[in-house]
């Protein structure tokens, strides 16, 4: 029972917890001021201790894509709860889990349940240089893949909202393996492949980059990735542990119709509860412990309370069709949007149900234009539109998220908090 208000608890958290927070995007400090804390949330809404409701954009960072507390997967949770909360030993979910996986996105052979993006992310790295018997790996500028001790060099997300992109305590050994090149920029791509010939393990990439705010992948570029890595034997790493099952079934590599060797799995997988998951060739997951040399395991991996959330949020998305449902409500978020920013300096990008709002004329391509964003303007923008009921993510280097539990009531209010939220930002 909430007994303190948002203020007094963020007071009270800042005394156990560092920065308050459990995970530093949650303190604010991309846009000042206190968070709030949440009593509930149902559907598309949050209601606060305070008592105020919202219209949430955030979906907990992607994974309540049928919106907060679908029946469905409340129920799923309880029965599973019911029977055992954890066991250690095979439960029939995870096979389930792992045939529905597999059933979605064709890339993936075999598959294996971990219990965050960050850990999808780390196994597979590991899985690769294992693989291949190299260390080098090339990531992108402002992509965030966890926080991987390897992947947190030139990181998007919190790290970057936060100024550290590169992480303290990471031992330069180890980010001396990671080679960093910007995003839609095929020659850094190529002159990092031939200053680092038969040496690179993986290349790791977000298809859809969506830690810098939300950019997309220019016509030729994951081709020029996919060529690269089958050419000198490098295993392609695609991070969909927030594109996954949110774009379409199969995720950014159905949707620009690329074939990674890899690929990364979260949030939406888990059904709001703590998942994540790496799968691919079989050749490559054969090299995983027992049957191969690459140690992986996990207490708690394949949780039957989690598995069971998962699969029922996934099973419904199917049953409903969810993604052209999700592609409808884009559109009409977009059409709102573009309406409340005509003519001003601002540059909205979108693909499905993600989206974000740069105060920046644009173009934004990679994370070099991103940055370019005006962060001020957005933090006045952000509280305007706080202040009125809407919940956008607090940093302007973070997606939106629509949810099937939008309705175009919501869009149609945000629509109009957007326009006094613009003003009262000076644009
Ligand atoms: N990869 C991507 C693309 C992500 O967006 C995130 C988290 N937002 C992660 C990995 C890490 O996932 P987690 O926070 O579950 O560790």
């Amino acid at each position: 029972m909430v007994t303190q208000n948002s203020h007094e608890l963020f007071t009270e958290a800042l005394r156990h917890i560092p920065g308050g927070v459990n995970s530093p995007v949650r303190a604010f400090r991309g846009v000042g001021g206190e968070p709030f804390f949440v009593a509930e949330a149902e559907g598309s809404h949050i209601l606060t201790v305070d008592g105020e409701e919202l219209i949430d954009y955030v979906g907990t960072w992607g994974p309540a894509i049928l919106g907060h507390a679908p029946d469905s997967v409340i129920a799923a949770v309880c029965g599973a709860a019911s029977r055992g909360l954890s066991f250690g030993i095979p439960n029939p979910y995870e096979v389930e889990m792992a045939r529905t996986i597999k059933d979605l996105v064709p890339s993936i052979e075999k598959v294996r349940m971990v219990n965050s993006g960050t850990e999808a992310t780390m196994s597979a790295v590991r899985l690769a240089r294992g693989f291949t018997k190299r260390d080098k790996v090339i990531k992108f500028e402002g992509c965030y893949h966890g926080h991987v001790d390897s992947l947190l060099v030139k990181a998007g997300s919190g790290a970057l909202t936060h100024g550290t992109p590169d992480s303290a305590g990471i031992p330069s050994a180890f980010a001396d393996l990671t080679i960093t090149v910007p995003f839609n920029d095929p020659a850094a791509v190529r002159q990092a492949f031939a200053a680092n010939k038969g040496e690179i393990a993986a290349v790791i990439l977000e298809p859809v980059p969506a830690n810098a705010g939300l950019y997309l992948p220019e016509p030729g570029f994951l081709e020029l990735l996919r060529s690269l890595c089958t050419e000198s034997g490098t295993v392609l790493i695609f991070d969909e542990v927030m594109t996954g099952f949110r774009l379409s079934p199969g995720g950014a590599q159905e949707i620009y119709g690329i074939v990674p060797d890899l690929t990364t799995l979260g949030k939406i997988i888990g059904g709001g509860l703590p998942v994540g998951a790496f799968g691919g060739r079989a050749d490559i997951m054969d090299h995983l412990s027992p049957d191969g040399p690459v140690y992986q395991a996990g207490t708690l991996s394949g949780n039957p309370v989690a598995m069971a959330a998962g699969l029922t949020q996934l099973n419904e998305l199917v049953a409903r069709g969810g993604w052209s449902e999700l592609e409808r409500l884009g559109n009409l978020m977009e059409e709102g949007v573009r309406e409340a920013i005509a003519g001003k300096p601002l540059t909205f990008q979108r693909i499905g149900s993600m989206f974000c709002l740069y105060f920046h004329p644009g173009p934004v391509r990679n994370l070099a234009e991103a940055k370019l964003a005006d962060r001020e303007k957005f933090a006045r923008f952000f509280h305007a539109a706080l202040d009125r009921g809407v919940y956008f993510a607090p940093s302007q280097f973070e997606a939106g998220f629509l949810s099937l539990a939008h309705t175009p009531e919501d869009i149609e209010e945000t629509r109009r908090v957007m326009v006094e939220a613009l003003a009262v930002a000076g644009i």
